[in-house]
This record gives structure tokens, sequence and C-alpha cells, in this order.
């Protein structure tokens, strides 16, 4: 089944998608918007958001727009992407409820893409299992984790995953977790890649040690960075040839409290760019992490590269190769 070029977002289209969801037994909904699925708030419209609950359901589902020739993005939990305020004429893959269930067998944790990390590090923490539980604070699920290589106080999810399970062709795939470069919030998934889920594999450890390490971990990041704010964490990466953090060189530069229209940073850490009040917009956010880079570029010479994704509103054709770029630098 093709879609109709000449009627890229047009009836045409949307007709295949709803006949692909039907077929499927897959939720498929319009009206959404970016400000619902992000924890920035802010963003445009989406044409179709597509919400799988099992791997094979997700893995099915992406063949099938792939086959039709129909751009799609995978969604986590959205605490790392800034959309931006226009239409997004793609479809999103929301896998915040591909949920399914955590099994352990010894030192082996198996876990769906869409399932909390925040939640898996305190039941693998309970059933004594130690290795991510720097890792606890961190908002988001383990697919977002695992795309982004996630780290925090001295973990990062890379280093413990034994297999990643992957969607090609419909089916449900294997990879095994030392085939996969893991950078620093970076990884060698390519665009158009669907993580469904992984095999971590964590070392046995008294779980009241475990917890002690995770409650340290939480209350430093409690007492240095936002929370119950509006954010998607860290907005930028560390320079690599800097001996300071990013969120210092910003302080220093008196930029805390810095407000542009709805956006702020943060006067707690100013690595975070929060965003205010009902209506608020992606484009302050762009426009004051753009000004925090000239600055930082004009004062410092040092070139700051996003940590949080930029997720521009084009054609889906378009959400190709400079996109991988894009997903590589953020
Ligand atoms: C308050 C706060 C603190 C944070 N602290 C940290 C921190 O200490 N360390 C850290 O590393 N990050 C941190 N983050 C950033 C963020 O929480 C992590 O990057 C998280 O892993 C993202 O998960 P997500 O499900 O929200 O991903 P999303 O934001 O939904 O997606 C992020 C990227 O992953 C891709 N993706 C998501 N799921 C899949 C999938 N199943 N298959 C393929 N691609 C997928 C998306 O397409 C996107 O490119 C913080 C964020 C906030 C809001």
């Amino acid at each position: 089944m093709d879609v109709d070029q000449t009627d890229k977002y047009g009836s045409e289209r949307d007709r295949v998608v709803e006949e692909i969801a039907a077929r499927l037994g897959v939720s498929a909904e319009r009206g959404k918007r970016f400000a619902e699925l992000t924890s920035l708030r802010v963003g445009g419209a989406i044409d179709w958001v597509i919400t799988p609950k099992t791997e094979e359901e997700a893995a099915a589902i992406v063949y099938e727009l792939d086959q039709a020739g129909i751009g799609w993005r995978p969604l986590g939990s959205g605490s790392n992407v800034l959309a931006d305020d226009a239409d997004h004429h793609y479809i999103v893959l929301n896998l915040s409820n591909m949920k399914g269930e955590v099994h352990i067998d010894g030192e082996l944790v198996s876990v769906s893409a869409g399932y909390s990390l925040p939640r898996l590090c305190i039941d693998v923490a309970r059933a004594g299992l130690s290795g991510i539980e720097g890792l606890g604070g961190i908002p988001g699920t383990i697919g977002g984790a695992l795309w982004m290589n996630a780290g925090a106080y001295g973990h990062e999810i890379g280093t413990v995953t034994e297999k990643v399970r992957v969607a090609r062709k419909g089916k449900v795939v294997e990879v095994p977790g030392d085939s996969i470069e893991w950078n620093y919030r970076r990884t060698s998934f390519r665009e158009g890649e669907l993580l469904l889920g992984a095999t971590l594999r964590l070392k046995p450890d008294d779980p009241e040690q475990i917890k002690a390490r995770m409650d340290d971990a939480k209350s430093r990041r409690l007492a240095t960075q936002p929370h119950g704010s509006r954010s998607a964490g860290c907005f930028f990466k560390n320079p690599p040839a800097s001996t300071i953090g990013t969120g210092k060189i910003i302080d220093e530069m008196g930029m805390k409290g810095q407000r542009r229209g709805s956006a702020v940073v943060s006067p707690v850490h100013a690595n975070f760019i929060v965003t205010e009040g009902e209506n608020a917009r992606a484009e302050d956010a762009l426009a004051l992490a753009e000004e925090i880079r000239e600055r930082v570029r004009r004062e410092q010479g040092i070139e700051l590269e996003y940590e949080v994704e930029l997720w521009r509103a084009k054609p889906e054709t378009e959400i190709s190769a400079d996109d991988t770029d894009q997903r590589k630098e953020a």
C-alpha cells in the first residue's frame, strides 16, 4: 500500500493511517499537541499520534507505515525534546504506553521500551540488583534512555545493556549491546530504528545499600536542579575540552533568571531552561537557548552543543539525513 505523494498530508494519507491502525488494533488519535506530550509543555499540533501497547504491535505499525511511505518519529515521555510551535506533519509513535512487564532472571532484567526508567530503578533495587541506581532521578522511558544513553552520577544505561530489541521488517529482533556505540548522550542507533525493549545485566548487591546510593543521587539532584518546573533537563552538553560544566559557564556569565517571553534560565541550575504559563512557546525557549550559545561563543570561544533534541516541523520526506545528524548532535 502506498500513499499518493500528491496528497501527502491529505485525506488519502489519513485514510491509510486509519486503516493500518484499525487493522492492527492500535489507537490512532488526532488533535494532540507536543505541548501535551513533552516535559517543556511547548510545541505545535501533531497530525497523528499512534500509541501501541506491545512490542509486537509497535514493530508491525512502523513496518506498515514505512511500506506506505508515511514518516514517523518515536516519542517516549518527551523529557528530552523541544518541538517547535508549527504544525508537525508526521506521525508520532507514542511509546509511553508500551510498558509490558519487567522480567528478572538472576542478573538479567528484561524490560519494554515504554517502561519508566525511575520505576525500573526502584524495581531492581528492591530485587537486590545494582548498576542503574544513579539513574533513578532521570525522567523518561527505557527507550528514550537507550536512545540518548542516559547517564548520571557515575552510571550510564549503555554500560549495563546486554541486548536491545529493535523493530526490523515488522518483527522484534535482538541486537547485542556491545554492537552499539554508547557515547556521551549519543548512540549509534540510526534514524528510523525503533527500540522496543532491552535486557540489562546488573550485579547482585544488598538492597538497602543500593537504595541508599539511589537516595543519595536523588538528594544531590534535588539540591542542585529545579524540581516541579517544566524543563528538559540539561539543555546543552558539557563542552569536552572545558574543565567546568556548562551550567557553571552560563551561571558565571550572570544569565540565571534571564528571560525570553515564556522561557527562563533556571535560577537554580543555569543549564536548565524552564517554561512558564499556559501558552508557553517553543520559540521563546529556542531564542533563549540561541542567546546563551551566542554569548558563550563570543565570551568563552566555546561552541555549545544541544543535549535537548530540537524537532522541527517540516515535511515528513525531509525527516531524513539531516535529522540523523541533528539527532547525533543532540
Ligand atoms: C528534570 C530532568 C532531568 C534530567 N536529567 C537527566 C540526566 O541526569 N541524565 C540524562 O541523561 N538525561 C536527563 N534528562 C533528559 C531525559 O530525561 C533523558 O534523556 C531521558 O532518557 C529521555 O527519555 P524519554 O522517554 O523522555 O525520551 P524522549 O524525550 O521522548 O525522546 C528522546 C529521544 O529518544 C528517542 N526515542 C524515545 N523512545 C524511543 C524508542 N523506543 N525507539 C527509538 N527512539 C526513541 C526519541 O525519538 C528522541 O529522539 C533529564 C530531563 C529532565 C526533564
